[in-house]
């Protein structure tokens, strides 16, 4: 039997899990009926840990107990404040990766410890040591990271053997990627990517929320964009708007008792658009527009070149991505493999390979950045410093290695500082520096010198560079330290054991929770939350106890109610009530 080696797609909103079996591709399902975890994580009131669907219910509740969208910080030096505790972006990722662990593991009856992780194509080095390092964190081996369309582009690619060219859409909830792959035979190469790790189906929840920001404004005069209570259920109404309006003309953005003046409850109900709310996203499908031919310009390709719209990510579900992309590349989308499920599913399929599974497809990745390193050199007719001079372009298809002959700039140097940078621009400091050494101890020697400077960028897209002077070999171990802080062994050990901690210490032998435990779970929340509104009950005005009143016999009903009632309306009406109270 081949070794259990998960593929995992962590998403910005949401993340997968899935696996190869006898040549079966398989999403593993975090709930009974669902696929998808919410990346979402919380510390409930008291002290335990949440992940997924329950972290995202008490966002609304306590965004100060909860932490979304945390892919966004991942490789930066930053913290994150969750019910009064710091952590880093990676423990937070860590946490979700723990939980698909988890939930992999009560699947298959046993134990998970490699994964195959994937990450847009644009992340830097940086942000993917940090998703290596969450990897680690959750007591996963990170046997190969791949990016997301590259995955894509697998899940698609079973069962096809013509040779193509492609181009891989990906807009998820907050990063976009767009990828130019040729497919022939078993290989998989891409060509070119481009993208922004800053756009997404969530801008499009924030262009919605300020169109009912300016409505609030302009009907009521309220001011509601410094209440985070409000705007984070204006932020789930317009998402569930945005969503409705992928498949209808209008949707009406709907929230009860969002604030209130002078004792009187103000709700929202805001009817947009499909239209109208085309106009509003517009930009951001112009400017991933622009990326694709960014893209193709890159694999040095035209649009008539292309045979195949690949889409993928949860966002690409818009009506107007797809008829702006037929519009300006004079083909329909494709989309018949899920766009939410299509990465893990690559993911899983890379992990088959690695497992030794049966699948053929063999992968060729390349760096989406250019990396090198400055030296001294004439520039507009004077000595420059800081000209760049790149090692590893790029689009080259990795792993790779590339050395460059440098030479010592004056007699009896006994030093040279390496810096390392990622860009595209001739000038180094326009460039982003992410890391620098000293080679010490040269040998006396004249002005010329020869360091030799190898720059490494494994499969992974992790870069490692190292120097070595010429004549005596003498070579210098490379740390590459940057302003993005990595983590040290013993750091990762000591966010493991806080991890462990939060996940209670039978977590290796607690099975993911089953439908039963879920739903028991749910059945206590409600019932929390009812014991929660009788109590504010006398202490309420006539008019608000009428409609908590209102709102715990709905509740009650639901849970009363013969069969498998769905009480998230009701928790959902009743918990928003309770807060418009308290508040
Ligand atoms: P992903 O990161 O791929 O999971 O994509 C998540 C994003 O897709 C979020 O912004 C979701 O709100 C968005 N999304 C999910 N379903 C739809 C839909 N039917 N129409 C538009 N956006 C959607």
């Amino acid at each position: 039997m081949n070794e259990i080696i998960v593929g995992i797609d962590l998403g910005t909103t949401n993340s997968e899990v899935a696996i190869v079996r006898e040549g079966r591709v398989t999403v593993i399902p975090v709930a009974e009926g669902v696929r998808i975890l919410p990346s979402i994580v919380g510390v409930a009131e008291d002290g335990s840990l949440l992940v997924g669907e329950a972290a995202r219910n008490q966002y609304v509740l306590h965004p100060e107990r909860s932490v979304r969208s945390i892919k966004r910080r991942m490789g930066e030096d930053t913290h994150v404040t969750m019910a009064g505790k710091e952590y880093s972006p990676q423990e937070i990722s860590a946490m979700i990766l723990r939980r698909l662990k988890q939930i992999a593991e009560a699947h298959l009856g046993d134990t998970v410890a490699k994964a195959v992780i994937t990450v847009p194509a644009y992340f830097s080095d940086a942000q993917r040591q940090a998703t290596r390092e969450a990897g680690e964190i959750a007591g996963l081996e990170v046997v190969r990271i791949i990016n997301e369309p590259t995955a894509a582009a697998l899940a698609y690619e079973t069962g096809h053997s013509d040779a193509r060219t492609v181009l891989v859409y990906d807009l998820g909830g907050g990063t976009f990627d767009v990828s130019v792959v040729h497919i022939e035979g078993d290989v998989v190469e891409v060509k070119s990517s481009h993208g922004n790790n800053h756009l997404g189906g969530d801008d499009f929840d924030e262009a919605l929320v300020r169109h009912a920001l300016k409505h609030l404004k302009d009907t009521q005069n309220i001011e509601l964009s410094h209440a985070p209570v409000a705007m984070a259920r204006l932020l789930r109404a317009a998402e569930n708007a945005k969503i409705a309006l992928s498949s209808q003309p209008y949707a009406t953005l709907t929230e009860e008792y969002l604030t209130e003046r002078d004792g009187v409850p103000i709700h929202l109900s805001l009817e947009v658009s499909r239209q109208d709310y085309e106009e509003l996203i517009t930009p951001y499908i112009d400017e991933t527009l622009a990326a694709v031919h960014i893209a193709l310009s890159g694999a040095g390709m035209a649009v008539a070149d292309l045979d195949e719209i690949l889409l993928v990510g949860g966002a690409t579900r818009t009506p107007l991505i797809q008829k702006r992309l037929e519009d300006a590349l004079g083909l329909q989308p494709r989309g018949e493999v899920d766009p939410d499920l299509c990465v893990a599913m690559g993911a899983a399929i890379q992990a088959g390979i690695i497992a030794g599974a049966q699948t053929p497809t063999i992968l060729v990745d390349v760096t989406p950045y250019t990396f090198g390193t400055s030296a001294i050199s004439m520039r507009d007719g004077e000595i420059y410093p800081y000209c760049y001079v790149p090692l590893i372009r790029k689009n080259t298809p990795i792993p790779t290695s590339r050395s460059e002959a440098f030479s010592t700039a004056y007699d009896d140097q006994e030093k040279v500082e390496v810096s390392v940078y990622q860009g595209e621009d001739p000038d180094a400091l326009n460039n982003i520096e992410i890391g620098s050494f000293m080679i010490e101890g040269l040998r006396k020697a004249p002005a010329g010198n020869c360091i030799i400077t190898t720059f490494t960028l494994d499969i992974n897209g992790i870069l490692q560079v190292a120097a070595r002077e010429k004549e005596t070999g003498l070579a210098q171990s490379i740390t590459i330290t940057n302003a993005i802080a990595r983590f040290s062994g013993e750091k990762l050990d000591t966010a493991r054991t806080r991890i462990d901690k939060l996940f209670g210490d039978d977590v290796e032998q607690k099975p993911a929770q089953d439908t039963d435990s879920a739903v028991q779970r749910q059945r206590t929340e409600a019932q929390a939350l009812i014991e929660k509104a009788e109590r504010m009950l006398p202490s309420a005005s006539t008019e608000n106890a009428e409609d908590l009143i209102d709102c715990i016999e709905t509740l009650r009903d639901a849970l009363t109610a013969q069969g498998s009632v769905d009480l998230k309306p009701a928790m959902d009406a009743l918990a928003d009530l309770i807060y418009y109270l308290e508040a």
